[in-house]
């Protein structure tokens, strides 16, 4: 089990990062390179969500969030804070549906709420039929799992890995080229503006062959399952999807830095600017 010590120690050593900045105004020869701070490190700057330019004549667009899991039999991931997938997700869907809303140019429904249990194949029939004109779906991922245990909490015993932080964003390229295009677009253009609004990449080392990387976009995935096992909601949708995981669920300084509005905040802005690029006029 890794103590809760070390975990603190990790999320400190940002903070020393921070301050080895500062050496050009000390004595002595800079002992080694150290890279700026990132997210999720606390000593990262700000992130910095992009302004929102919407076109003239963008109007209202319906947009279908769906909260990852909740599905009858599947809670998804345990995280590092031993808080179900499903949980998350529902808060982190109902976060960003009320921010776009606040854009005034987004009508958001969620795929599910409350103790709601619903499969996958209603969800994705329910956004046929509101008329969705993109379906996005929210989840926190699991990658290269440890085997290694906390205690965030006296008491509590929960899964963590400070290996693989960062988000990625996965698309179906099966099905009409018109549409698979659309959903490429899609998912670089989320991927793009998370980047610049300072959230981090996922490299995906650990995804082995279950996706391939775009090599053009640092953080978009294609899944490249089985046939039979690929993610359903991307590639049975009508209208062009994607699939954000947010980030890695064992890291607790990414699952952490989730639960603080500002990076909400940030990350309904990055999605915004994301969707009047793909949504156009
Ligand atoms: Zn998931």
């Amino acid at each position: 089990m890794i103590s809760r010590r070390a975990i603190v120690a990790g999320l400190a050593a940002s903070a020393a990062a921070s301050a080895a900045l500062a050496w050009p105004l000390l004595r002595g020869p800079r002992p080694v390179a150290i890279p700026p701070p990132r997210f999720p490190d606390l000593a990262a700057p700000p992130l910095t969500p992009p302004a929102l330019l919407f076109p003239a004549v963008f109007g209202l667009r319906r947009v279908l969030v769906d909260p990852g899991h909740g599905a009858p039999g599947n809670a998804g991931n345990r995280s590092s804070y031993c808080i179900d997938e499903q949980d998350f997700t529902l808060r982190a869907a109902r976060a960003l549906a009320d921010r776009l809303r606040d854009t005034g140019h987004f009508d958001v429904r969620l795929a599910r709420d409350g103790d709601a249990r619903v499969d996958y194949r209603a969800r994705v029939e329910d956004a046929a039929r509101w008329g969705a004109e993109v379906f996005l779906s929210l989840h926190s991922d699991v990658r290269g799992a440890t085997g290694e245990r906390w205690s965030p909490e006296p008491g509590s015993d929960c899964p963590t890995s400070l290996a693989a932080p960062g988000f990625s964003v996965l698309w179906s390229d099966e099905g009409a080229p018109a549409l698979c295009a659309q959903r490429h677009a899609l998912a670089r253009a989320l991927a793009r503006r998370m980047c610049e609004t300072g959230f981090v990449a996922y490299g995906g080392v650990e995804y082995g062959d279950l996706y391939a990387v775009d090599p053009d976009s640092p953080g978009v995935f294609v899944d490249r399952h089985a046939p039979d096992q690929r993610i359903f909601v991307l590639r049975r949708t009508a209208m062009p999807s994607a699939l954000i995981e947010t980030h890695h669920a064992l890291d607790p300084r990414e699952a952490r830095r989730w639960e603080e509005p500002s990076t909400h905040d940030a990350f309904a802005a990055a999605v915004a600017a994301a969707l009047i690029e793909a949504l156009g006029t």
